[in-house]
């Protein structure tokens, strides 16, 4: 039986007949695992289990769930989402080799390309959102890898995925993307002949807010290099947020859905207010890459942007300190609605965010539309005229 989505999250990595008829697979604490024979140990590294780092029962379960979702061969789980951005781009870049990464990628990620990746010698560049196709003009001969990711951290740009994928391919190169955003059940990575689906499983994955967590998926092709960057730099989940991601996957399903539709109707609202000056939601006309949305992708989520027109501090302070619902924090994903003040201009290189409003990103949780919206539209009024 071919099973759809929702099926799969419900049940992947499941095995109650192993476990007490425990419907997800506990979380194992290991380090130390023993062998009962000196045969069983000389057959090191192949057997399913031979060290907490290498792989436990638990990290098992919850990659086998991933990689089922994503249509990938494997998926290898790490601490999280950064580490797992890191292991995609060590994967495929040494010393002497370039590498491009979208403009307006995760602010930390291109963080750690200045920090570790130029420091070891590699040559790291960033692309316009926008570029499509046209980013065959950036290759290099020793350009090795091209990561996407869309919509973009904080200015929700969709890039051509397709365009950007088909290009690297013919050139050889290879492609990895931050899909933490749309998550494989609104896009599919692996089947648009991306080799690298990366996740930040803190975010929709586990859902709860209370999980750090990181996945990177791939194709056979890419698997190789990928499981070997995450072992090589030590990176591995623990066995409670591996044990909590599974548990996640099993509502991803009911809460995406929630998500979007009340990010939809209050997006449509946010539109029409006086203060706003631009609404930056994927599924919207005003965002750009909406084309490319609608072409990759089969829905939407809950995070998206809004710039207003008010830029002075003291009434930006004002509609933030009185919310009564949304919270600022540095994340997303989870059931509870945050409202996060950011700053795009200084991270941009190699396409100028010239917006001269004051950027907001909203997550909008899993409570009463209305009740957001109130708390909004109060917020909104704080702003003054
Ligand atoms: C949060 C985030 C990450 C990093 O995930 P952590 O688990 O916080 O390290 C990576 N990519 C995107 C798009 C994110 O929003």
């Amino acid at each position: 039986m071919i099973k759809k989505q929702n099926t799969i999250l419900t049940h992947a990595g499941s095995k109650p007949a192993e476990y007490h008829g425990a419907v997800n697979v506990p979380p194992h604490r290991m380090s130390t695992i023993v062998f009962n024979t000196y045969e069983e140990f000389e057959k090191v590294p192949n057997v399913p289990f031979s060290y907490g780092r290498a792989g436990t029962p638990t990290s098992a379960a919850f990659e086998e769930a991933i990689a089922k979702i994503e249509g990938a061969y494997k998926s290898v789980a790490t601490c999280s989402g950064l580490s797992a951005i890191l292991v995609a781009l060590l994967a495929f870049a040494k010393q002497g080799d370039h590498i491009l990464l979208t403009d307006n990628c995760y602010g930390p990620g291109r963080k750690s390309c200045e920090e570790i990746l130029r420091k070891f010698g590699v040559e790291v560049e960033y692309f316009p959102p926008m570029i499509g196709g046209d980013v065959a003009k950036l290759f290099q001969p020793n350009t090795k890898l091209v990561f996407m990711e869309a919509p973009g951290s904080l200015t929700f740009e969709v890039q051509d995925i397709g365009a950007i994928t088909e290009a690297a391919r013919h050139a050889g190169i290879k492609t990895a993307i931050d899909n933490s955003w749309g998550t494989p059940l609104f896009f599919r990575p692996i089947d648009l002949g991306i080799d690298v689906s990366v996740m930040a499983a803190t975010k929709y994955i586990a859902g709860h807010s209370d999980v750090m967590l990181g996945v990177v998926s791939t194709n056979e092709e890419a698997w190789k290099p990928v499981k070997r960057a995450a072992l090589m730099l030590g990176l591995c989940g623990g066995s409670e947020e591996l044990y909590l991601g599974t548990r996640g996957l099993r509502t991803l399903h009911v809460r995406l859905p929630h998500h979007q539709k009340s990010a939809l109707d209050i997006a449509a609202w946010l539109q029409q207010q006086p203060q706003v000056k631009r609404l930056l939601h994927p599924a919207f006309p005003s965002c750009p890459g909406h084309e490319n949305w609608k072409k990759y992708y089969t829905g939407s989520t809950g995070t998206f942007g809004i710039i207003l027109h008010e830029t002075r501090r003291e009434k930006i302070a004002n509609m933030l300190d009185g919310m009564e619902i949304f919270r600022m924090g540095f994340s997303w994903g989870g059931f509870e609605s945050l409202l996060f003040p950011e700053q795009p201009k200084p991270i941009r290189t190699a396409q100028k965010w010239d917006e001269t409003g004051f950027s907001l990103r909203l997550h909008i949780g899993l409570e009463d539309a209305e009740d957001l919206k109130a708390d909004l539209a109060d917020g909104l009024k704080r702003l003054g005229s």
